[in-house]
């Protein structure tokens, strides 16, 4: 748990020496637990109050990062339990598990499939993340040529699963020049695990069926030398799910108990019992870092990576497209020009209405700061003269040749202003809702 400025101050040598550049060394402290100094500005600082501040201000739930080529996945560092509280930072990552006793054409052709999935979700690339492969055959040249075959076809990051240090050793080999999570360390075979995880420098997921056994094992698994680990609790149903990842999380960030303070890695396809998707989904928003699919389907995949898309979001910061001219149906200097923000949702709803309808189009999308219509114009971040300057800025007296501007019938207020800002310019009311375009164009646009 991160220390308060007192117990801070209680560390440091209190003899306002100002070295530190602050008059005091509570001034200094303060500054620390707000995040604001560095514990390196006090030269004076014995080397047991340092151990004691840095493991004080280290992160409660390790980020653990695995990488290839062509991407890389990070997962932990999280702060909060839930998502209003600040934001979640690293979406977990969602991976297809495989197995090296495919025909390794049939492999190819399958990681082909998935690698190419690429959905575009309010002008956001969504995709799998990356590949699971087990070592089903128990054979290490086998489980080595399985990952060659994946890694020839794709280059997103890895999950090698292995039973044993042989195995574990020989995906590793496959995997040469990446940085796949090696998965599992048990009760049985953590310590020939950790040797094989330290000499490729890579992470290692620890598996057990008690949070006790898991605690008992990473700090085993930490004294032996690797700090980036992955937890498997072994949750397959919905309750249990919940009641483990939750209580996973909350003991590392209420109670800064170190030894499960590490992401958590899901397998929620393994249970026959239970819907895939729907306990995919589970983990995404309550506490899956790393989740393992049995099955690519683009249908449910879809819905879990815009899931986990809205919940990583942060709440503040709204997802924006960028400000511009954009064209929609080929549009020539005759189409309606229309006018709206710059928040994702408000562009596509009207984007895609007028992709829909069929009619050529020009929408003008402002800088709002990301905010919807009525928000932004509260803000004073939609208003007459921004509109216009941003008309002037993306130049769309050259994109049409008459001299009219549809803006969002929420904000009609506007016209009047925005006719003195733009002398020439007719301001046209459209209509409140997305919706409604085609039939206001009908009826109210003549070329
Ligand atoms: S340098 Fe260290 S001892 Fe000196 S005032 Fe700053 S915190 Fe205190």
């Amino acid at each position: 748990m991160a220390l308060s400025g007192l117990e801070i101050y209680k560390l440091l040598p209190q003899t306002n020496c100002k070295d530190c550049d602050y008059p005091t060394c509570l001034a200094f402290a303060m500054k620390l637990a707000a995040k604001q100094a560095s514990l390196s500005d006090c030269p004076h600082v014995s080397e047991e109050a340092k151990a004691k501040l840095e493991a004080a201000s280290a992160p409660p739930i390790t980020l653990v990062e695995i990488k290839a080529e062509g991407g890389e996945v990070k997962v932990g560092n999280e702060t909060v339990v839930f998502r209003h509280e600040k934001t979640f930072y690293h979406k977990p990552g969602l991976f297809w598990r495989l197995r090296d006793t495919e025909d390794l054409e049939e492999l190819k052709r399958k990681v082909a499939d998935a690698d190419a999935y690429h959905v575009d979700y309010v002008g956001i690339d969504l995709y799998l993340d990356g590949f699971a492969i087990e070592a089903v055959s128990g054979d290490p040249e086998t489980f080595k040529n399985a990952i060659s075959a994946i890694l020839s076809i794709s280059k997103k990051p890895l999950i090698l699963i292995a039973s044993t240090s042989d195995i574990a050793k020989a995906g590793l080999e496959g995997s040469d020049g990446s940085r796949p999570l090696l998965y599992a360390a048990d009760g049985e075979n953590w310590e020939t695990m950790v040797e094989v995880a330290k000499q490729g420098d890579v992470p290692l997921a620890v598996r057990a069926d008690t949070l006790d056994e898991l605690a008992d094992l990473t700090q085993k698994i930490k004294a032996a030398g690797v700090e980036e680990m992955v937890l498997d609790p072994g949750v397959h149903h919905y309750l249990d799910s919940l009641q483990q990842l939750t209580t996973l999380r909350r003991l590392a960030l209420k109670k800064t108990f170190r030894p499960l303070g590490y992401p958590i890695i899901t397998f929620p396809g393994a249970n026959e019992e239970v819907d895939e998707t729907l306990l995919a989904a589970e983990h995404i928003t309550k506490y899956g870092g790393l989740i393992v699919l049995e099955e690519f389907n683009p249908a449910s995949l879809y819905a879990l990576l815009v899931l986990r898309q809205n919940i990583y979001t942060d709440p503040q910061k709204p997802i924006q497209v960028q400000p511009g001219v954009y064209e929609i149906n080929s549009p020539d200097e005759n189409s309606p020009l229309m006018v709206t923000t710059n928040f994702s949702i408000t562009y596509f709803s009207i984007a895609n209405e007028v992709d829909g309808s069929g009619w050529p189009g020009w929408l003008l999308v402002t800088d709002a700061e990301g905010m919807s219509v009525l928000t932004a114009w509260a803000a004073g971040k939609f208003d007459a003269e921004r509109i216009a300057k941003d008309a002037k800025t993306f130049n769309v007296e050259e994109k049409v040749s008459h001299r009219k501007l549809i803006i969002p019938g929420h904000v009609a207020v506007l016209s009047g202003e925005l006719e003195e800002e733009m002398p020439g310019w007719e301001i046209m009311v459209g209509p409140r809702e997305a919706v409604d375009i085609n039939s206001y164009l009908k009826a109210m646009w003549t070329k």
